[in-house]
């Protein structure tokens, strides 16, 4: 019996590194209703699914489409 748990799986409330830019919007659950700020976005990198506000999500993607790196996570 091994009970391990996987890292990436941190709940819709854990963004990925990935960057917002590269969210995809996907069908809410029913709960979410109750933060009508955010949106249920599935990352086109890594998969994971996520809330995100739908305002930081459109910033990021219109700052990639313009050509400014500034919405996207830092370099290291
Ligand atoms: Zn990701």
């Amino acid at each position: 019996m091994n009970h391990k748990r996987q890292p990436h799986h941190g709940g819709p409330f854990i963004n990925c590194s990935c960057g917002l830019a590269h969210l995809e919007r996907i069908h809410r659950h029913w709960w979410m209703k109750i933060l009508p700020w955010l949106r249920f976005y599935c990352c086109s990198r890594c998969g994971k699914s996520q809330l995100a506000s739908k305002r930081a999500v459109s910033f990021a993607v219109t700052s990639l489409r313009s050509g400014s790196e500034a919405a996207q996570v830092p370099a290291p």
